[in-house]
């Protein structure tokens, strides 16, 4: 059967490349009817990032793209954590060095270094080979001596390649590939001044992969230069070998330029970033599914998803992410819930990531579920302004006393345009006076009454009655509640939010205008 793996480092925070290679993983298992496994290759002691692990569990929860064995799930070829494995890559290397494919190398930094600078000034390759290997044939005696004295040591292994010498092998994306056999004798398992030695991720990736049976990796393309390496030692270490496919790496367009997305450079390569914004996981999950295959960018979402993955679909060069095509994406899948499931989704997402919004969704059920009501349920077309959890209090923030900002001053805010003492006769009278009409066209006829009566001539034939009024139109008329209700001359329908708010709170805050 076949057995996928992802195997982030907890170097750092989980690559939204990871989601994109942990969904085929887990498709192609899901598929063949096969396992799909999650390792933690924190064999890299000194870069480890605390916490970063708890991430991994996180995300792979948020996505939907729970492993079958993992460290914390479990399996039976666990521990699925490396640190805890130092003793069976231990044995491997035990048994290369017995039959002569790896040797202890004492070399210090500072000699190596030496080493590569002569390399480069005689042009040519870099690297532990040929007559730069000076403790690959060292006497037993010399071994003896520096293990005698304790000088620290790393494990080699012993490439036996000829200068020159080819190999190729087919990638499950890419096909056949050609490639300069690898003549360095690698560093496999680490310095020794530790308990037990680490290897490094070369034999690590083979005796795990090995060991958990695993027969197909699907891996960053960056990996592809270690392939010769890793045949090497898969036939060394005795191992059949596996199945590889490399997978290109998503794109960034930065000033008309193709780029590797990059945590260092933009903020929406980090899994975590996604989270934190609060993009629902369907629509992210389903862009990434279209950046496998164009095609289905236009298809639903829920179609998208249930499509197996092929990894003749893969391509070689690389997907560009957009970010404005994927805020679509999920604006649709928003528009799409109804306000009570919005309701839910955002309360969650606010008690990890925004408490003030959650303690008050949670002191406001009702008015939030009014609020969401507006404009969207029984709507063909709801706004599409809500595209993340964290949109929520820029678009229905306003609804709740405690997160609404009003406007205070009638100069220089969204009011300047209007005469101050009409302003404050409108709201005054309004507030006074509000009846909350369940009619909207009678609910509206409040205000242009209200209008008419306090210093607003909304027609010509008002204002030839009354010169002395303000001419404006009707609209202008009822910015003056829609500021005062919702802070801003841009909202919903404005008689859907008095309602939502409820009569009381319309008086307030049309009153507050006033004040
Ligand atoms: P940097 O900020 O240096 O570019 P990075 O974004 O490459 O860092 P790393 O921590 O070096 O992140 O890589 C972590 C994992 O994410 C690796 O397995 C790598 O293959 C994968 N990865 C990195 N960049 C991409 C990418 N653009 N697309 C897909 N996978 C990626
Ligand atoms: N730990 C490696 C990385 O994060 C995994 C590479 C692989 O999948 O083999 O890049």
């Amino acid at each position: 059967a076949m057995v996928t793996r992802f195997c982030p480092s907890p170097t750092g925070p989980l690559h939204i490349g990871g989601i994109y290679v942990a969904l085929i993983d887990r498709s192609l298992a899901d598929a063949a009817r096969g396992r799909y496994l999650l390792r933690v290759e924190d064999t890299d002691q000194a870069r480890e990032v605390p916490g970063v692990r708890d991430q991994f569990e996180r995300a792979f929860t948020y996505f939907g793209l729970p492993p079958d064995e993992s460290d914390v799930i479990g399996g039976a070829y666990g521990p699925y954590l490396q640190s805890r494995r130092a003793e069976i890559y231990l044995s491997y290397v035990r048994d290369l060095m017995r039959r002569g494919h790896a040797y202890l190398c004492f070399a210090t930094r500072e000699e190596l270094a030496e080493q590569t600078a002569a390399q480069q000034a005689a042009k040519v390759p870099t690297g532990y080979y040929g007559r730069w290997a000076i403790w690959r044939d060292a006497p037993q005696s010399k071994v003896g001596e520096a293990l005698a004295v304790g000088r620290p040591y790393v494990v080699r292994f012993r490439s036996e390649v000829a200068p020159g010498e080819r190999i190729s092998y087919v990638d499950a994306i890419r096909g056949r590939i050609e490639f300069d056999a690898n003549r360095n004798d690698v560093v496999i398992l680490k310095s020794s001044d530790q308990p037990l030695p680490l290897p490094t991720y070369h034999l690590a990736h083979t005796v795990d992969d090995h060991l958990m049976r695993v027969n197909l990796v699907l891996r960053a393309d960056e990996w592809l230069s270690s392939v010769p390496l890793h045949l090497q030692l898969f036939d060394a270490l005795g191992f059949d070998r596996l199945q590889y496919a490399h997978i290109a790496p998503l794109l960034k367009l930065d000033r008309g330029n193709k780029r590797k997305l990059s945590k260092r450079k933009d903020p929406e390569a980090s899994v975590d970033f996604y989270l934190r914004a609060g993009y629902p996981p369907e629509p992210v999950l389903a862009y990434l599914r279209g950046l496998i295959n164009g095609r289905l960018a236009d298809i639903p979402e829920a179609e998208a998803l249930a499509a197996p993955i092929r990894l003749d679909e893969c391509g070689v060069s690389g997907s560009l992410v957009d970010m404005v095509k994927l805020e679509g994406i999920s604006a649709d899948h928003v528009a799409a819930m109804s306000g009570v499931e919005i309701l839910a989704a955002v309360t969650e997402w606010a008690r990890q990531y925004d408490p003030e919004l959650a303690e008050v969704l949670a002191a406001e059920p009702d008015l939030a579920v009014r609020a969401l009501a507006v404009e969207r349920d029984g709507v063909d077309k709801p706004r599409k302004d809500l595209r993340k959890w964290s949109d929520f209090r820029a678009v229905y923030g306003f609804f709740f006393p405690q997160l609404f900002t009003p406007v205070t001053s009638l100069h220089g805010g969204p009011l300047e345009n209007l005469p101050a003492e009409v302003v404050r006769a409108m709201a005054d009278s309004f507030s006074a006076t509000y009846q909350p009409l369940p009619d909207a066209q009678e609910w509206f006829g409040q205000i242009r009454s209200l209008a008419a009566e306090n210093g607003f001539a909304a027609t010509p034939k008002e204002h030839k009655a009354r010169p002395d009024l303000y001419h404006g139109s009707i609209r202008e008329a009822s910015q003056i509640i829609r500021v005062a209700l919702t802070g801003s001359t841009r909202s919903p329908d404005l008689y859907a939010v008095a309602s939502a708010m409820g009569p009381a709170e319309v008086r307030r805050r049309v009153a507050a205008l006033a004040a």
